[in-house]
């Protein structure tokens, strides 16, 4: 089976060194198994990405010597394979609307006085969860926004237990329940980070995700979704994040790390790779 790498960027802001470095890494697996090495954009956020961005973003790819199949994939293109596999999940009764506001739901953490923490943050209470069907129609009757959240537990017990396997780091069993009952669908965006990720690395066929260890959790609850999904199961390789000067992770405001800024102040291509660690 060829391998099929991917490197997917938001166009948020400029592409970074920790950017280059997650890209070059991707596309050295790939050339490492005489594979394909791909581009996707994650633009559903529309309220945060610019062209602008994506523009710039590709053109540094280039610049540092990268290539891809054209045309990209724009998560923005594509909201009908959400929409498909969201409809396929509420089928099988494992979504529910959300009406809390980010307010809400800190209220009702602090009133029940605990928050366990999940990988995304503190966990959905589940006061949604337990709405009555008719009260949520009603809800949505009188035009209130709302989210679709996985219901996390009984997804779980659907799934069954899951294991996937890191290139690097050994094969996991799936733990996908700390991060409660996620968001699959936003109130803003009928989609998600984790739900086109997942979608999309099985329509562009990729074998192996690649991407930095900040998202090595997001990977047990995407083994979960590609289980409820009847999605093909990659592997998966997380690489370290690129750390400024004083060991914090690069940000996209820090601009003098930026490709563009290396650029301007005349370093080539080969003395921006020189500047990342080893693949
Ligand atoms: N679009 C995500 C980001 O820019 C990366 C997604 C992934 O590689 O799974 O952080």
């Amino acid at each position: 089976m060829t391998t099929v790498t991917r490197f997917a960027p938001s166009p948020t802001g400029h592409l970074h060194l920790g950017g280059a470095y997650s890209a070059l890494f991707s596309a050295a697996r790939a050339a490492a198994a005489g594979g394909v090495f791909l581009v996707r954009v994650e633009d559903i956020d529309r309220a945060r990405c610019r062209v602008a961005y994506e523009t710039s973003i590709l053109d540094d790819l280039t610049w540092l010597g990268l290539d891809w199949p054209r045309p990209v994939r724009r998560q923005s293109e594509h909201l009908d394979d959400y929409a498909a596999a969201l409809e396929r999940l509420g089928g099988m009764g494992l979504l529910y609307r959300c009406f809390c506001t980010r307010s809400d739901i800190q209220a009702e953490i602090a009133a029940a006085g605990r928050a366990p923490h999940g990988p995304d943050g503190p966990v959905y209470p589940g006061t949604c969860r337990r709405l009555d069907p008719a009260r949520s129609d009603d809800r949505v009757a009188a035009g209130e926004p709302f989210a679709l959240r996985l219901d996390g537990q009984r997804a779980i017990r659907v799934a069954g237990s899951l294991r996937w396997r890191d290139r690097d780091r050994g094969t996991h069993e799936a733990d996908p329940g700390r991060f409660g009952d996620v968001v699959l669908a936003r109130k803003d965006v009928p989609t998600s980070y984790h739900l086109s990720v997942t979608v999309d690395d099985h329509l562009q066929g990729v074998t192996l995700v690649t991407r930095g260890e900040d998202l090595f959790e997001a990977s047990h609850l995407h083994r979960l979704l590609q289980a409820l999904l009847g999605l093909d199961v990659p592997d998966y390789a997380h690489h370290p994040l690129i750390r400024d000067g004083s060991g914090r992770r690069l940000a996209k405001r820090d601009r003098s790390l930026t490709l563009q800024a290396l650029r301007e102040a005349g370093k080539t291509p080969d003395q921006v790779r020189a500047m990342l660690p080893p693949m």
